[in-house]
């Protein structure tokens, strides 16, 4: 067995995450060895993402980067949420989409559309990548209806006017997953029953009667003209491309007791056996004033941290700093905090990319093996990513490491938390790099006031300029939107 295979090995068997199932930490048992499959609920398609959400897809990310340094081979899929989500997660209100058509002048379809692509590239702004298969809910009705026929002939689901209910009494775990206690339950008692349920926890799979009857995505189907339910589409879909059983599903925390509940009763109750092994859930961003809401107001984009000039990777490494199972509440000075941190370790890279390389020293390799070895003890250990930065500046203060050591550890700190995008990702604008040009020639006719107005007028875009034997380096300080990615 080759070095790396060993090393990936015992990656693999130290790894233990917590299991949203049993509520504990545990080991992966993949269903297929080296392979994992990993559905991640995907955004609502109804306005910006909120860097609450966006916390979430980060801590997702940084799973899936972990896999696949441990050598296992993920494939991930992710939905878009663009039909069927409406205003309150128990089948009250109406759906966001329509909701956001109207006060936007457009389409449901419009509304979709534009705000997939803004998530997208918030994802691509934080270092998020794009999940192997994303999937619409829209591009997979019929995968839906198949899904409630077979609900409906085995007796779980039923119809009544037009749509159909899932039928919670006949799923006896169906309180388990969030260990529900109905007879404590007020929010039941609470919400306007819909007269058609049989059981008050009963969900709906397929609506053609709603309260508002004016909705413009809708479908043929057996029950009737209308649209599915929110739950529906994440079972439909992830077994589309995952299978009937898979190793890991991730979400917020605020999926256990509706959506995450649903989609296991959903599943479970058609394929007849364990859906998913393992669960997992990110805790909430939460602000000073507490939670951050996309239909109540009060969010925070990663526009907004742009127009503060803040680096939308300033974000993710504050997110770094919190474990994903702890609330992380955010305020401004902590994110000058992490945007600090993170500027000096772009200053190091620099510097570090300036030197010459010398090879590694006997003494390098067993401090780096050290280093790597704690950060990777605390990122199998139920993704701590906190503990592993430390062990990171750790070692980068360490006097013993050379410059080549400390690059080293950084690289691979940096290729599973994404600390820093890579460098091909950044471009600067073309007038960006004619300052540049325009400075190195003032540079080479010993003009130095001019040389230095312009390397100021480039830091004042954000852009940090190091002079090397060889040229010019450049680098980002601010996220301007000068700046192409
Ligand atoms: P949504 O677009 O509303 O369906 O939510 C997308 C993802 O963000 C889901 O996984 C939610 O659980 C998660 N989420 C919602 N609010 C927050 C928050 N304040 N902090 C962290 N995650 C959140
Ligand atoms: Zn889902």
């Amino acid at each position: 067995m080759s070095d790396k295979s060993k090393s990936e090995k015992n990656m693999k068997n130290q790894m233990k995450f917590f299991n949203t199932l049993t509520r504990e930490a545990q080991p992966l048992a993949p269903i297929n060895a080296n392979e994992i499959g990993l559905y991640t609920c995907g955004p609502t398609v109804y306005s910006y993402a909120h860097i609450g959400n966006l916390r979430t897809y980060i801590f997702e990310d940084i799973l899936r980067r972990v896999l696949e340094k441990s050598g296992y081979s993920v494939k991930h899929v992710m939905n878009i949420t663009d039909v069927g989500h409406l205003q309150s997660d128990a089948d009250e209100g109406e759906d966001k989409m329509e909701v956001a058509a109207r006060r936007e002048k457009k389409s449901p379809w419009e509304i979709a559309k534009f705000f997939e692509s803004t998530f997208f590239s918030d994802c691509a702004d934080l270092n998020v990548q794009r999940p192997h298969v994303v999937c619409r809910a829209t591009e997979h009705i019929p995968e839906m209806i198949e899904f409630v026929k077979a609900l409906e002939e085995k007796g779980i689901a039923y119809a009544v006017d037009g749509n159909v209910y899932y039928d919670t009494s006949k799923f006896s775990s169906y309180a388990d997953f969030a260990r529900l206690d109905f007879s404590q339950m007020q929010e039941f008692g609470r919400v306007e029953q819909d007269s058609r349920k049989r059981n008050p926890q009963d969900f709906v799979l397929w609506f053609s009667q709603s309260k508002y009857p004016n909705q413009i995505m809708k479908w043929d189907s057996p029950w009737g003209v209308g649209f599915p339910g929110w739950h529906i589409e994440c079972s439909a879909m992830a077994s589309k491309y995952l299978g009937e059983q898979f190793d890991i599903h991730c979400g917020g925390i605020d999926h256990i007791p509706v959506h995450h509940t649903n989609e296991i009763a959903q599943s479970e109750g058609r394929f007849g056996h364990r859906w998913v092994n393992h669960w997992m859930h990110g805790e909430f961003l939460v602000l000073d004033k507490g939670k951050m809401s996309k239909s109540k107001g009060g969010t925070l984009t990663v526009a907004t941290l742009k127009e503060l000039g803040y680096d939308p990777m300033h974000f993710r490494y504050l997110c770094l700093n919190a474990h994903y199972r702890s609330q992380l509440k955010f305020s401004y000075d902590s994110l000058d905090g992490a945007r600090n941190a993170y500027e000096t370790l772009q200053h190091k890279q620099a510097d570090w990319a300036a030197e010459p390389e010398s090879p590694l020293s006997a003494q390098d390799k067993k401090l780096v093996a050290d280093y790597e070895g704690q950060f990777w003890s605390a990122m199998t250990d139920d993704l701590n990513a906190p503990l592993a930065l430390s062990a990171l500046w750790t070692g980068l203060r360490d006097d013993r490491m050379s410059t080549t050591a400390k690059q080293a550890l950084f690289g691979t700190v940096n290729e599973v938390l994404g600390i820093t995008k890579p460098e091909e990702e950044m471009k600067l604008a073309p007038e960006l790099e004619q300052l540049i040009k325009d400075r190195e020639a003032a540079r080479g006719q010993k003009d130095w006031k001019r040389a230095d107005e312009l390397r100021g007028k480039l830091e004042d875009q954000g852009i940090l300029i190091k002079d090397r034997p060889n040229g010019t380096d450049w680098f980002v300080k601010k996220n301007k939107t000068s700046l192409t990615p």
